[in-house]
């Protein structure tokens, strides 16, 4: 096909028409970031220049950027979470946003243990829509052929409740699949799912992936990547074929689905494409029985160029088992976003996960670093086009939906630049300790969960010394491991088992609502674990670290480990291990 390529950029040449447009768009906002930035800064304060909040810190109608840096505070969700509660609460006024706010996106950040409420107005919808527009545009320029298959993309809706003003209150993927945007997306040959709609939208979540994982197996010729959002998703559907892959291959064997499948939606559309397979059933039996799962993935589904996920961050941990799964096969890592916002894309999404960076596109809303050199204690903030390579940042937004100079609480470094836009490498996200699936629980919540704990040791006589954790990922759910050094006065009333089985569960209660969630409905954390070390262990870890080079005055006990040499240290003098027996409480949330 003859195609317009008037770009001339190493992104290039496009794969179609539309890429070539995607692409053009992509040149021209990166090549323009300061004044895209400038331009949308304007309009964001322009438009809500009569809300309550840009009213109260006096912009005198200014819209330009020195004004503002002048006038407004940089802030966190609990400077503006009185605004957002009355917004929930069914003030309907122009309190944030000129613009009526639409619904609330749930975030997997928490507030005093519940999930953040970020809002959002109706065209929001329509620029998350556009940077989905640029990934495969991209990916095409990378991987030629992706318009002669499928892709197997497990992808799920989450409960959602409403607010006490009635607006909806969901994630953010909820919210886009169950948009018009996706639900009538028209058909584009590069973007063809194997899971049908009435799958992905079906609230059950076994319902949901057995019929997603049915679909995937039933067109595993056609399936040329396999993908779900975060690499802890993807590892979830591996494990729940090693757990359903008979009743699947049952299924696939007589052409009927299974009784547990109700959902009439989806028994219609299997009514469809379900027929008795019994070569394919035989195959999957074969596979699925054999004791090594290694490389199942390319066995499964042999076309497969690579894996849709995103391993950068927290979900490096899982990289190894991707590996394994999937015999080495690419990982890609495409965007960079979240509940308050869409950030940007990954322009060369074949890179090695430790290479990716993300390039924020300056049209997604007016973006500042905040610089986060240990000991510069510099407040001033950075503009987008003015960050400098190395350097570290955290990063602040302000967005059409009436969030302004908000922290992100990414940290982020500038790696290079695509013309004039910077990219980055995600670093990590700050006071983020723990983190499995999308819970992400941070040093203060741990206190407080081992505080809860150890109050059912008091009548043993017994207190926790010292305590660390780990994220034990090497289990399909992966769980929390909780390290503690027991002081017991009375060596003849220690606690029980079953006492510190339930220390497990009252720690697991006094998580946050991220993390229960995750235990009780997705089923994506395992039960949480305590392991009794020695006394004198952490004395041994100190001098561990001492005899590295850490300085005694100095020195603080990690509460998480993760280096090898340490975790070996205390797995050796572990003297008993305890889980938690049942599932804390969760229930979709209240809201206030
Ligand atoms: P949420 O609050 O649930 O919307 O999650 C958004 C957060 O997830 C971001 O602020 C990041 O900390 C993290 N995140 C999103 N995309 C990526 C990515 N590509 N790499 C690493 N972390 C990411």
């Amino acid at each position: 096909m003859a195609v317009d390529s008037a770009i001339s950029s190493p992104l290039g040449p496009p794969a179609c028409e539309k890429d070539a447009k995607a692409l053009r768009f992509i040149e021209e906002m990166t090549r323009n970031a300061d004044a895209v930035q400038e331009r949308v800064l304007a309009e964001i304060l322009s438009r809500n220049a009569q809300t309550e909040y840009l009213k109260r810190y006096e912009l005198g109608g200014a819209a330009d950027r020195q004004t503002f840096k002048s006038k407004i505070p940089v802030i966190t969700y609990e400077d503006v979470q009185p605004e957002i509660q009355r917004i929930a609460n069914g003030d309907r006024s122009n309190i944030l946003s000129a613009h009526p706010i639409s619904e609330f996106l749930t975030s997997s950040g928490t507030s005093a243990g519940e999930r953040k409420l970020m809002p959002t107005i109706k065209e929001e919808l329509d620029r998350r829509q556009l940077l989905y527009s640029l990934l495969m545009p991209v990916m095409n320029l990378y991987v030629p052929g992706l318009d002669k298959g499928k892709g197997l993309y497990f992808l799920f809706v989450k409960s959602e409740t409403r607010t006490p003003g009635g607006l909806l209150a969901r994630p953010v993927l909820t919210s886009y699949y169950k948009s018009d945007h996706f639900k009538t997306r028209p058909y584009d040959p590069y973007n063809v799912y194997t899971s049908p709609n009435e799958a992905i939208l079906c609230p059950d979540s076994f319902q949901s992936m057995y019929s997603q994982m049915l679909c995937g197996l039933i067109e595993r010729h056609q399936v040329l990547r396999l993908g779900a959002v975060f690499a802890s998703g993807l590892l979830r559907a591996i494990r729940f074929l090693q757990l359903n892959w008979p009743e699947l291959t049952e299924d696939i064997r007589s052409g009927t689905l299974n009784s547990r499948i109700t959902d009439p939606a989806i028994r219609e559309y299997m009514s469809k494409v379900l027929k008795p397979d019994p070569e394919l059933a035989q195959f999957m039996a074969q596979q699925c029985s054999e004791d090594n799962w290694e490389g199942i993935i390319t066995r499964i589904w042999p076309n497969t160029k690579y894996l849709d996920v995103i391993v950068t961050g927290a979900m490096a941990q899982y990289i190894p088992t991707l590996n394994y799964y999937s015999g080495g096969l690419p990982l890609a890592c495409t965007m960079y976003a979240s509940s308050e916002c869409y950030f940007g894309l990954n322009l060369n999404p074949m890179s090695k996960p430790s290479e990716v960076s993300y390039t924020i596109m300056p049209n997604m809303a007016y973006f500042e670093f905040l610089p986060h050199e240990s000991g510069s204690g510099s407040t001033k903030l950075v503009d987008l086009a003015d960050v400098e390579v190395g350097k570290e940042y955290e990063l602040v937004i302000t967005t059409y939906a009436g969030l302004y100079r908000y922290r992100v609480g990414d940290i982020l470094r500038v790696t290079g630049f695509h013309n004039s836009a910077p990219q980055f490498h995600f670093v990590r996200r700050k006071n983020v300790l723990l983190s499995i699936d999308s819970d992400k629980t941070d040093e203060s919540e741990l206190q407080k969960a081992i505080e809860n704990a150890s109050k059912l040791l008091a009548e043993f006589n017994t207190s926790v010394v010292e305590y660390t954790s780990y994220a034990d990922t090497t289990t399909i759910p992966g769980h929390y491991v909780i390290y503690w050094e027991l002081l017991t006065k009375d060596l003849a009333n220690s606690p029980s088992h079953e006492v510190l089985t339930r220390c497990c569960l009252e720690m697991e209660e006094s998580l946050n609502s991220v993390y229960r969630q995750c235990r009780v409905a997705d089923h994506s954390i395992g039960p949480l674990e305590i392991r009794v070390v020695k006394s004198g262990t952490f004395e041994e870890l100190m001098d561990y670290a001492i005899s590295r080079g850490a300085s005694i005055n100095q020195y603080k006990v990690p509460r998480c480990v993760n280096f090898t040499p340490i975790m070996e240290l205390l797995d050796s003098r572990v003297v008993s291990v305890h889980f938690s027996k049942d599932l804390p409480h969760w229930t979709p949330e209240r809201r206030r």
